[in-house]
C-alpha cells in the first residue's frame, strides 16, 4: 500500500543542504503493523510526516494506495486525510473545549456523515472503549492513558486503511501503554487497520511485525 523509492528530505542550511533522510527505499504493505525506530534526529517524525502525507520530500517517488503523492492535487490530499488516514499523537492533541463524544467525532464532522451515522459511530466506539460514563468530560477531566483512547477513536472514527502513530505511548504510565498497545494490536488484527508507529520503546515494537531502524537519515535495517 506504500511504497517509497529513492526518498530524500534536507534543508537549506547555511551552505548547501542538510539532509534529514537520504535515499530511503521502502515498501509497507497492506495489514502490516511496522515500528520506526532509532535516535533522537535520526529523521523518525520525518519520515512519519511524509508517509502520514504531511510534508514533502525532496527527491525520490512515494507511492501511496497507488497514488503518485507529488501529483495529488490539495483536494485529492485531503480527501485521503479524511477518508484513509488516521493519525495518533503523543500529546494527544484533543481539542480542550470539546467533550469526549466532540473530540471523537469531529473527523466524521469534516468527512460530511450524516447526523444519524455519526451518531451510531461515535456510540459504539464508546461502547468498545468503555467510555460511554465519560463521554461529557472534558480532556483536562481524563487521565493520559484515557486521553490517548479518545485520541485512538479519533483516529479510527472515519474507518482509515491506515493509522500513523508517533510516541503514542512516550507520555503514559507502563501500564496504560500496555493497554494502548493491545487496542492498537486488536486493530490491526481484528479490524485490519495497517499501522506504521514511531517509537523508542522495544516492548511497543514487539507488538508489530517489523522494525525500521533509521540512523542519521538512513534505514539500517
Ligand atoms: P526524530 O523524529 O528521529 O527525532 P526528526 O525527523 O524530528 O527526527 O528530525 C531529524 C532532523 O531533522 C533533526 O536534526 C532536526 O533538527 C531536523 N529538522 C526537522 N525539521 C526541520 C526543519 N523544518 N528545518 C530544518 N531542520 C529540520
Ligand atoms: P510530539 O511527538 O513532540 O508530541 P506531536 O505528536 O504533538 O509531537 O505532533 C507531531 C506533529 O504533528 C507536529 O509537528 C504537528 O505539527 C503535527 N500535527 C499536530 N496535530 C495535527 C493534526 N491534527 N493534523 C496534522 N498534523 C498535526
Amino acid at each position: 500500500m506504500i511504497q517509497l523509492k529513492g526518498i530524500s528530505k534536507h534543508y537549506p542550511a547555511g551552505f548547501g543542504k542538510t539532509y534529514v533522510l537520504r535515499n530511503i527505499n521502502l515498501g509497507i504493505n497492506e495489514g502490516e503493523f511496522v515500528s520506526i525506530m532509532g535516535p533522537s534526529g535520526s529523521g523518525k517524525s520525518t519520515l512519519l510526516h511524509i508517509l502520514g502525507l504531511l510534508e514533502e520530500p525532496s527527491e525520490g517517488e512515494y507511492l501511496f494506495l497507488d497514488e503518485k503523492v507529488d501529483k495529488l492535487t490539495e483536494k485529492k490530499r485531503t480527501e485521503l486525510h479524511r477518508h484513509r488516514i488516521g493519525f495518533v499523537f503523543q500529546a494527544y492533541h484533543l481539542i480542550d473545549e470539546l467533550t469526549v463524544y466532540e473530540n471523537i467525532e469531529t473527523p466524521l464532522l469534516y468527512k460530511g456523515t450524516s447526523s444519524s451515522e455519526r451518531k451510531s459511530r461515535v456510540a459504539e466506539l464508546l461502547d468498545r472503549f468503555n467510555m460511554v460514563a465519560k463521554k461529557d468530560l472534558f480532556p483536562s477531566q481524563l487521565s493520559g492513558g484515557q486521553q490517548q483512547l479518545v485520541g485512538i477513536a479519533r483516529a479510527i472514527v472515519h474507518e482509515p486503511k491506515i493509522i500513523f502513530a508517533d510516541e503514542p505511548t512516550g507520555n503514559l504510565h507502563s501500564e496504560q501503554a500496555k493497554e494502548i498497545m493491545e487496542l492498537f494490536r486488536e486493530l490491526n488484527q481484528k479490524d485490519k487497520v495497517s499501522i506504521v508507529q514511531v517509537t523508542h520503546s522495544e516492548a511497543n515494537a514487539e507488538y508489530g511485525n517489523r522494525v525500521i531502524r533509521l540512523k542519521d537519515g538512513w534505514v539500517s535495517e
